[in-house]
């Protein structure tokens, strides 16, 4: 099987004025597909810069990066975000649901955009993902009438719509309540384990990292 992520030699120094800072200084990092591991690392010790560069929403400083045999390096910004947005699912901290919108509208979202409307396909593929994250009956439900749990699940429902091959999730839980924390783990556990989707999660939180496969800990710009 292909290997989903090889990260080899992953620098990033980021320039403020005279001032360098180097976040990254050389980060191997491989996932295998299926696999649901937790980044973990005291706040500023890079998480969200790491998952940034494997998101391909920033490029490094240095070192390669292969997807799912893809080789990432001699992309074209256009290529980049052709990859990102049909291979890749994210989940942030903040859930960014479009407000006006109904959660089956925002759930369809990465399909319907690039389409420019919401075909019946993509309908019913979004109305499956919402039974999946349990809310079939909140489908018609304008997204800023939802419980912040049900905002996170809907956007993890999202970032499934086009079957990704690995969701990038940065501090999923980092802005709800335990019950709900608990809720959202459960289900990306659940649909790691049934569709086989491959996860990389960073967080604070010692139980997304106990439902988790594998964990890895940022410490000095390295991986230990
Ligand atoms: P974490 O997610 O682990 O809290 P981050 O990856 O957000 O850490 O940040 C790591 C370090 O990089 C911090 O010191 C932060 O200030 C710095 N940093 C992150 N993004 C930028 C940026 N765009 N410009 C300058 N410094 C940045
Ligand atoms: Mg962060």
């Amino acid at each position: 099987m292909t290997r989903l992520l090889e990260a080899r030699g992953i620098e990033k120094t980021f320039h403020n004025g005279d001032e360098d800072t180097q976040v990254l200084k050389g980060i191997d990092l491989d996932l295998e597909p299926g696999e649901m591991v937790a980044l973990l690392g005291a706040s500023g010790s890079g998480k969200s810069t790491l998952l940034s560069i494997v998101g391909l929403l920033l490029r490094p400083s240095a070192g390669t990066l292969t997807i799912s045999g893809q080789a990432i390096d001699g992309l074209s910004e256009k290529e980049r975000s052709h990859f990102r947005n049909t291979r890749l699912g994210f989940v942030f901290q903040f859930h960014h649901l479009l407000p006006d919108f109904t959660a089956l509208e925002n759930v369809a979202f990465p399909a319907a955009a690039p389409a420019g409307g919401l075909s019946r396909q993509m309908r019913e593929r979004a109305s499956e993902l919402l039974g999946r994250v349990g809310l079939s009956d909140r489908a018609d439900f304008g997204a800023n009438r939802l419980s912040g749990g049900q905002k996170q699940r809907v956007a993890i429902a999202r970032a499934l719509m086009n079957a990704p091959d690995l969701v990038i999730a940065d501090e999923p839980t980092g802005n709800l309540d335990r019950e709900s924390a608990d809720r959202v783990l459960d289900l990306m556990r659940e649909v790691n384990k049934a569709d086989g989707a491959t996860f990389l999660i960073c967080t604070h939180d010692e139980s997304v990292a106990e439902r988790c496969t594998r964990r890895i800990t940022l410490l000095d710009g390295r991986v230990s």
